[in-house]
């Protein structure tokens, strides 16, 4: 069985390490547009070389450049099989647009979308402790600021096709762990259903 979630959070909400433990429960590939933009970077392709600037400025990197490497990996065998977990994608609502075009056109319908709700001034707190290249005051504080005014708005685009779960992201990685393989067993139990 295949299953086709979104995780929405702010960075630094613990988005990852629930990714992954969603990934080990369910199966799915986790594609996580920012680690295919890093990997890039890291390898010095064409694609790396035009993102660089852009992410290390904590500024978005172009909508067609990345649904262009999202509408590749998405096509890819492992996916098609196993479905996906996105990962820092959508995070505009011309992702969001486009993420709804592939899956149309693959016949393939999302199965919920996640978002992990941490509060601003926590998740700032966390990013400074844990120190990435792109974690400087002003990078988070550009991030943050952008997922506002460009992420957040999804979140009302997910909830109008009902597809979106709010799960607290607050207290230990167990609890939240807990709280989001509750929302993923409720949709995929009225996936069952139809
Ligand atoms: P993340 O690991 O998701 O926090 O992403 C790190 C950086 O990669 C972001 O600050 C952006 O510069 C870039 N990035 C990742 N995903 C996207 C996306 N869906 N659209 C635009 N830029 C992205």
């Amino acid at each position: 069985m295949a299953v086709r979630l979104v995780i929405l959070g702010r960075q630094g909400s613990g988005k990852g390490t629930q990714a992954a433990r969603l990934v080990d429960a369910y199966g799915p590939v986790h594609v996580s547009t920012g680690d295919m933009l890093r990997a890039a970077m890291a390898a010095g392709t064409e694609l790396g070389r035009q993102a660089r600037a852009l992410v290390d400025a904590g500024e978005l990197v172009g909508d067609d450049v990345v649904n262009g490497i999202v509408a590749e990996r998405l096509a890819e065998a492992d996916v098609v099989e196993r479905g996906f977990l996105l990962d820092g994608y959508p995070r505009t609502p011309d992702q969001a647009a486009a993420l709804e075009g592939f899956l149309a056109e693959a016949g393939t319908p999302l199965d919920g979308a996640l978002n992990l709700d941490v509060p601003v001034d926590e998740v700032t707190a966390r990013m400074m402790a844990r120190g990435r290249a792109d974690d400087t005051e002003e990078g988070i504080r550009r991030r943050l600021d952008l997922y506002e005014s460009e992420t957040a708005p999804l979140l009302a685009w997910f909830d109008d096709r009902g597809l979106l779960d709010v799960v607290d992201g607050l207290g230990d990685e167990e609890s939240v762990f807990a709280r989001l393989t509750d929302a993923v067993d409720g949709r995929l139990s009225v996936g069952d259903a139809s």
